[in-house]
């Protein structure tokens, strides 16, 4: 029992944290906004903002306490064991587990999804999408978190389960264990990048996607991206306004394939010069270089790398791990699925501070992207998108500086403001 009353402890941690977050922005609502959002929402359209963001609060807590039901469930009745009972075959009960775990919670988590867009959205006119749409969507992300599972838990099982034979029972020297590591994230890097393909495709059967015509406003966007480092292969318009009401533009970056997508909601309600303050902010991004910051990320990922290479070459610390997590599971075999959900719980807070560093860098990549926009002279532009977008989507424009630096990729508006009108400033200093 104490191992497993452990892991739910370590599980429920993401929960408490959550809890934390929230009292600390409900703290932050109290406090006045600061001027560089304060005009953007009037009076009357911040009670709805705050309501908004009140009637959102209860789904919102229901779904966290039904995972954390759900995870307890999981840890404290025989699931696992009559998994083993049903298959003793390791890939059979394993991927099993993994098509249940994957689909008990989104069965659970339908209602409340579906009572958020058509109760809550609708109700603040944020929700564009039909019933025939969202069961569309609901179904094929499902389909495709359960062909994902499936099969990161069968490479994941393959690999355990060849490891003994691979490493003569354990009997290997560091740089054979690097050797391995390297062949074992190999097959990682290339399940990644398929994934990354297909999540792309999905995209595509999701969102309709057309190619921008010839025509000015494409000549201008080709302008502004001319010094991406890759070439754009793209420029489209997808069909956003059938599913909300949400304004946006992103670059889709695989390997070294480039495009630039453009909800319609952006092309039917906003000026040219909004659009092309995006597309600048855009074309930022796709200037990017490589700066220090990317260059310890990558060697965060490669101490990860020799970590797992010296857990290899350390006589079978893997093995004593599932030893012990299927003997507290009253289990004779490995299930892929408790081994690494332990071994993922109990790694969390090094994921936690991990996917904080990840956070300060996308941030910073914002900044520079918001400056690309400025020096090609949108900046004025830039900050009224901002404004309109954020009292249009009821958008949080004052997070609180905590809650910016866990869990914020993106600069919260009020700081995002300020910056662009510091580098505006700058810029007709020189
Ligand atoms: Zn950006």
């Amino acid at each position: 029992m104490g191992i497993r009353l452990t892991l739910f402890f370590m599980a429920s941690l993401g929960t408490i944290y959550d809890l934390l977050i929230l009292k600390v922005t409900d703290e932050k609502r109290k406090e006045p906004l600061p001027a560089s959002v304060e005009e953007i929402y009037t009076a009357e359209r911040w009670k709805t903002f705050l309501a908004y963001k009140k009637d959102m609060r209860r789904p919102h807590l229901f779904l966290r306490a039904l995972m954390l039901a759900l995870t307890a469930l999981m840890l404290f009745s025989p699931f696992f064991y009559w998994l083993e009972q049903f298959s003793g075959n390791v890939y059979v009960h394993t991927l099993i587990a993994a098509f249940l775990v994957e689909t008990i919670p989104f069965l659970c988590q339908l209602p409340v999804e579906y009572d958020v867009t058509f109760r809550i959205r609708e109700k603040y006119g944020l929700n564009r999408m039909s019933r025939a749409d969202f069961w569309k969507d609901q179904i094929i992300g499902w389909l495709f978190s359960v062909f994902l599972a499936l099969t990161l838990y069968f490479l994941l099982t393959w690999i355990l389960e060849s490891l003994p034979q691979w490493t003569r029972q354990y009997q290997i020297s560091f740089l054979q264990a690097l050797l391995i590591m390297a062949l074992i994230a190999g097959v990682l890097i290339v399940f990644m990048i398929a994934a990354s393909f297909l999540s792309w495709r999905i995209l595509r059967i999701q969102y309709h996607f057309s190619e921008l015509e010839e025509g000015e406003l494409r000549d201008q966007i080709r302008y502004l991206i001319r010094d991406s480092r890759h070439k754009v292969r793209k420029i489209e318009v997808y069909d956003e306004s059938k599913k909300s009401t949400s304004k946006n533009a992103f670059v889709l970056k695989l390997l070294t394939y480039r495009t630039i997508g453009i909800a319609d909601n952006f092309l039917n309600e906003n000026s040219r010069r909004e659009l092309l303050a995006v597309i600048a902010h855009e074309a930022g991004h796709l200037k990017h270089r490589r700066n220090i910051w990317n260059v310890l990320s990558i060697a965060g990922l490669f101490l990860l790398f020799l970590a797992g290479a010296f857990c290899l070459s350390k006589g079978g610390m893997i093995a004593q791990w599932e030893t012990w997590i299927q003997e507290a599971f009253g289990l004779t075999l490995r299930n892929t699925v408790l081994s690494a959900s332990a071994a993922g719980w109990f790694l969390s807070p090094i994921g936690a501070a991990f996917s904080v560093f990840r956070n300060f860098v996308s941030r910073e990549e914002e900044y520079e992207a918001d400056r690309n926009a400025v020096a090609e002279g949108y900046g004025k532009d830039l900050i009224q998108t901002f404004r309109s977008l954020s009292s249009d989507e009821l958008i949080d424009v004052n997070p609180a500086d905590l809650v910016e630096v866990l869990e914020l990729d993106h600069p919260g508006m009020a700081h995002r403001i300020e910056a662009i009108e510091t580098a505006m400033a700058d810029l007709t200093h020189h």
